[in-house]
């Protein structure tokens, strides 16, 4: 089976191609014609390498050189439940790459109807129609994919290619953090060193925070929060904070956050391992504790996590090929979170 780029819509079957043949003569679309090797889900747990052809694609797009696919909790959840992803369907959201022209860009993967209220308030992810590059259509675990133009950000020139894999991340983080509308006086607590920790970390040491805590079972994430700014890292967190971010999202996580912030205090929750939590709201109600949540970010926000991921060094980042992809998401999915950041480098 063959995978068809055209505008937005994927041709899947093979006997729509005389269809697909007959429309690249259109004049909004050019015809380009290439084989190249992807990383098709094809089912709960099955991930193939293939060779697809890119047919065709919209004059508004550009054929991107993918450098890296950051491979986070998004892959390694839909590899296990694709939920509501299109199968077959190539994953990766965290894309940076080549343009034709050799310019060097990272590629913010949201996108909305334009007109709405959220829209028109730089919060597409509220939009009812938004989209997801890598989870609604395909995305980086592929060799080069086809972009819209206007989602297209250079890179500064002193990122490295390890580095701009934290600009996805930590643009999570960035929302997070804005939301959370923390300042230089507040005390902070982050549940999870993985990249979204890291870019809280990055976050409120860019404020001036004097206390930065962070918990994760991984020692190399641990040490990279202490060199982020963390004022401690361990396994566990106790204290009482202003505020408490949980990158994790499991029952035990959610509960410690709440647990952690002070009366008065902020939760603010990122992570997505469970959908349901109990919440004791006797507690919430009398304390005055608030619930934040925070999902992905704005074209803002993506653009200053590309100076903060500036502060990550380019050896946390482990560059594995097509082949390596599948342990390394069964990794995650039995709780090895050692690496601190995993990428998938398609052309390497
Ligand atoms: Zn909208």
């Amino acid at each position: 089976m063959s995978i068809h780029y055209f505008g937005e819509k994927r041709i899947l079957r093979l006997s729509f191609v005389i269809i697909l043949l007959n429309n690249v003569t259109r004049k909004d679309k050019i015809s380009y014609g290439c084989i190249l090797k992807a990383l098709i889900l094809e089912d709960k747990r099955k991930l193939v390498l293939k060779n697809v052809d890119t047919l065709s694609f919209s004059d508004s797009e550009v054929l991107i050189d993918i450098e890296v696919a950051g491979i986070g909790g998004s892959e390694y959840l839909g590899f296990n439940n694709p939920g509501i992803r299109p199968l077959p369907h190539i994953m990766g959201h965290g894309i940076t790459g080549l343009t034709p022209e050799g310019k060097r860009v990272a590629i913010y993967p949201l996108q909305g109807c334009g007109k709405c209220v959220y829209c028109k308030d730089n919060r597409v992810q509220l939009c009812d129609k938004w989209t997801l590059i890598g989870v609604h259509c395909d995305g980086g675990f592929a060799q080069k994919v086809a972009i819209p133009r206007e989602l297209l950000f250079e890179l500064p020139s002193d990122l490295t290619w390890e580095q701009s894999a934290f600009i996805e991340p930590f643009a999570n983080s960035m929302n997070a953090w804005e939301i959370s509308q923390a300042s230089r006086e507040n005390s902070i607590a982050i549940i999870g060193a993985g990249s979204l920790g890291l870019g809280l970390v990055a976050c409120a040491h860019a404020e001036q925070c004097q206390v930065i805590e962070v918990s994760d079972l991984s020692v190399s994430r641990l040490d990279a929060a202490k060199c982020l700014g963390a004022t401690k890292s361990a396994e566990s967190l106790d204290g009482q904070f202003d505020i408490v971010f949980d990158t994790v999202g499991t029952q035990e996580t959610r509960a410690l956050a709440i647990q952690l912030s002070k009366k008065g205090g902020k939760s603010v929750f990122l992570g997505f391992a469970t959908p349901m939590f109990d919440v004791n709201f006797a507690e919430l109600i009398r304390h005055q504790k608030q619930l934040l949540g925070s999902f992905v970010y704005s074209k803002e926000q993506f653009k200053k996590a590309m100076y903060l991921a500036k502060n990550c060094k380019s050896e946390w980042v482990s560059n594995l090929t097509f082949t390596d992809i599948e342990d390394q998401l069964e990794k995650y999915l039995n709780n090895d979170f050692s690496t601190v950041k995993a990428v998938l480098r398609p052309n390497q």
